[in-house]
C-alpha cells in the first residue's frame, strides 16, 4: 500500500488552518492507483454477506457505486441537505472541521437489509458514526465500513466500537 501512499497528495492548513488534509483526487487519477483501490477494497468484501453498499456525500461516491457494480449489489447515497427530493431521515454529525447533517431516503433500506458503507476517509468517526446510525434506524444492519484511508492518530475507531472496519491505507 506504500505505492498508494505516494500518489496521495497532503494540502496542509485545508480547509483551514491545522488540518492537514490527505487529497485523494492524485491516486483517483492514477490509472493503476484507482484500479488497485477498488480490487483491494472488492478483494476485501468478495465473501462478505451484505445487501446493499452505501456510500457517503461526497468523496465516498468516487468509490461506493463502482464498488456496488463489482460486488453485484445495489448503491445508495447518503447526502447533505435538501439534495434528495423524497422523504427522508436526518442525522447531526461533528466533523474535524465543524458540524454538518447528512440525510438518507426513508426507503433506501428495508428492514434486516445488511448494509456496506463506504467512505473515503475515517478521521475523527463522527461521520460514519452517524451515517451506521441512520442504516440502524431505518432498519438495516451495518455489515461493514470500508475507508480508502485512515487516520489513525484520531482515534475514529472509538465511535464506531463493535463494527467491522477496514482501511486500506493508515496514517
Ligand atoms: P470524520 O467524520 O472526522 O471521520 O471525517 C470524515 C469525513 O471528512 C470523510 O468523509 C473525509 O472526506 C473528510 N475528512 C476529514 N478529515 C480529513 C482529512 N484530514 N483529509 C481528508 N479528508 C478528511
Amino acid at each position: 500500500m506504500n505505492e498508494l501512499k505516494q500518489m496521495i497528495r497532503e494540502v496542509p492548513d485545508f480547509p483551514k488552518p491545522g488540518i492537514n488534509f490527505f487529497d485523494i483526487t492524485t491516486l483517483l487519477k492514477d490509472q493503476h492507483g484507482l484500479k488497485k483501490v477498488i480490487d483491494s477494497i472488492h478483494e476485501h468484501y468478495r465473501h462478505t454477506e451484505f445487501d446493499l453498499v452505501l456510500g457517503i456525500e461526497a468523496r465516498g461516491f468516487f468509490f461506493a457505486p463502482t464498488l456496488a457494480y463489482t460486488l453485484g449489489k445495489g448503491f445508495v447515497p447518503v447526502r447533505k441537505p435538501k439534495k434528495l427530493p423524497a422523504a427522508t431521515v436526518q442525522m447531526e454529525y461533528a466533523l474535524e472541521y465543524g458540524i454538518d447533517t447528512l440525510e438518507i431516503h426513508a426507503d433506501a433500506i428495508g428492514k434486516g437489509q445488511r448494509v456496506l458503507i463506504i467512505d473515503d476517509v475515517l478521521a475523527t468517526g463522527g461521520t460514519a458514526a452517524a451515517v451506521a446510525k441512520l442504516v440502524e434506524k431505518l432498519g438495516g444492519t451495518v455489515a461493514g465500513l470500508g475507508f480508502v484511508l485512515e487516520l489513525d492518530f484520531l482515534n475514529g475507531r472509538q465511535k464506531l466500537v463493535g463494527y467491522d472496519i477496514h482501511s486500506l491505507i493508515h496514517y
